[in-house]
């Protein structure tokens, strides 16, 4: 079994509602197991400012699946939830990334692991934190706990 990490967001619609969808859709998976659920956190829009706060949470599965065949089915319940988008960084009902998968690294347009942003994310490594805080990095070599010390994290809120 794979141990996987994702990152949940939505900022469109009922919020809590749409990532309480994904993580039920996430659970039903083939060959994988839904391990932990990390508290959901408001946070402030990332990259584009003039949009609705994001909630955000972080989830840890096993899975047996190939890294590609799990990424297609977060991009099915992606669609399936009805995401909406209309412009890069735009609003969107869910978005689901993948973040770590096992030790494994991917470099192609479909899938980069570990995620390239998520150590500048500070909504990424609170959640991620809450489930595993002295988790190595394998981009970084830094446990999440030190990779997060570096980043200002106060407009992350625990709802
Ligand atoms: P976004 O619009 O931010 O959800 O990005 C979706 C695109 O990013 C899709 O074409 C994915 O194939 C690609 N992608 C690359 N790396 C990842 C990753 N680690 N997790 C999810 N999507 C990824």
């Amino acid at each position: 079994m794979t141990v996987v990490f994702l990152s949940l967001g939505s900022n469109l619609g009922d919020k809590v509602a749409y990532l309480n969808q994904a993580i039920q859709s996430l659970s039903q998976v083939h060959e994988t197991q839904l391990v932990k659920v990390s508290s959901f956190y408001r946070t402030a829009a990332w990259g584009k400012i003039d949009q609705d706060d994001f909630v955000n949470a972080v989830v840890q599965l096993e899975t047996n699946l190939e890294a590609i065949d799990f990424l297609r089915e977060c991009q099915q319940i992606e669609k399936d939830l009805d995401r909406v988008r209309h412009e890069h960084w735009g609003p969107r009902t869910i978005d689901i990334d993948i973040l770590l998968y096992g030790e494994e690294t991917f470099n192609t347009p479909d899938l980069k692991v570990p995620h390239p942003f998520m150590t500048e994310r500070a909504f990424v490594l609170v959640p991620l934190a809450e489930l595993t805080e002295d988790l190595v990095l394998p981009n970084t070599g830094k446990t999440v706990l030190e990779a997060l010390a570096q980043l200002s994290h106060e407009d992350v809120t625990k709802i």
